[in-house]
């Protein structure tokens, strides 16, 4: 956790980690819990997406018992769940991905999450999207966040909408995905006007998207409730960890101070832990974390 003065204002971020840097191994779970704390993280982010296709066969009851007992372990290791990952939109608003949905919020409440980020509905791959004409899809989130609403009501936790990127296809074209500007979320997050409902911040996918991160995230500004922290080429989303990437992370930084964002700097950076002998991945979380309180320390430098 970083705590700096910046003129008469105290930032507080936390530094956290998504569990989805080990296995993806419901099993294997509560080791991750004690290994991230272990390595110095205090903070971790509950990666329920990668498990929607064992919870969808589940029962709530076993899904209950489950969360319970990672979140037993998370407080005997003194580390606290602050976000978590929702299913991911998978081109059906059915009635399946919305149990899913209000089960990752139900879930999130056990483990005592306050955001949990989901992706904004889009199109198939097959329609095509214009995001001059995007009444259609702000309409289509607006209703299905109305529809997951009354269940982060019941449970008092939030809901954190992430920024997506557009896709060149094979042939060079630009797909455009909603959800990938500041803008579209800014309204949509507006239009919905509920203090259970705002923005996770995906570094990687803005750099994709070809954003200028401070001034993007000063259009989020209050809205921030949560971050993916990645870095990548710019090209694909490598989900590595800062400064093995190209992001300016000066700017990101500057960035979240000047919208005084108190929330989780959370790592998604799976590709630079998980992809490594299970031996190594202790050390590199380490590192992990050696990074991250640098980043969150150099948030109070050249202040006046
Ligand atoms: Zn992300």
């Amino acid at each position: 956790m970083g705590l700096f003065l910046i003129g008469k204002v105290s930032v507080d971020m936390e530094l956290a980690i998504s569990l989805n840097v080990f296995d993806i191994d419901m099993d294997k779970l509560e080791q991750g819990v004690k290994r991230s704390a272990a390595a110095g993280f205090a903070c971790l982010d509950f990666n329920f997406c990668d498990y929607y296709r064992v919870l969808q066969g589940m029962t709530w009851e076993r899904e209950k018992a489950w969360v319970t007992r990672v979140s037993d372990t998370a407080d005997a290791a003194g580390v606290r769940f602050v976000q978590a990952h929702g299913p991911m939109y998978r081109g059906k608003l059915d009635d399946t991905f919305i149990d899913l949905c209000e089960r990752s919020l139900r879930s999130a409440a056990i483990a005592g999450v306050r955001w949990v980020v989901i992706h904004p509905i889009n199109l198939t791959s097959a329609a095509a999207y214009d995001r001059s004409d995007r009444s259609l899809l702000l309409g289509q989130n607006v209703d299905f966040l109305n529809r997951i609403l009354p269940v982060a009501e019941q449970v008092g936790v939030g809901i954190a909408v992430e920024n997506m990127m557009d896709h060149r296809t094979k042939e060079g074209a630009c797909r455009q995905v909603y959800g990938s500007t500041p803008e579209e979320l800014a309204e949509l997050v507006d239009t919905v006007n509920h203090p259970l409902v705002g923005v996770c911040w995906d570094t990687g996918h803005a750099l994709i998207q070809g954003l200028d991160q401070h001034s993007a995230l000063s259009a989020i500004g209050h809205r921030l409730k949560a971050t993916h922290i990645q870095d990548n080429d710019g090209l694909t989303s490598s989900h590595f960890l800062p400064y093995h990437g190209i992001i300016d992370w000066d700017a990101i930084m500057h960035a979240l101070r000047d919208i005084r964002y108190t929330g989780a700097f959370a790592f998604e950076t799976h590709r630079a832990i998980r992809s490594l002998p299970d031996e190594l991945r202790d050390s590199a979380l380490k590192h992990a974390a050696l990074l991250g309180n640098y980043l969150l320390s150099k948030i109070g430098e050249n202040e006046p």
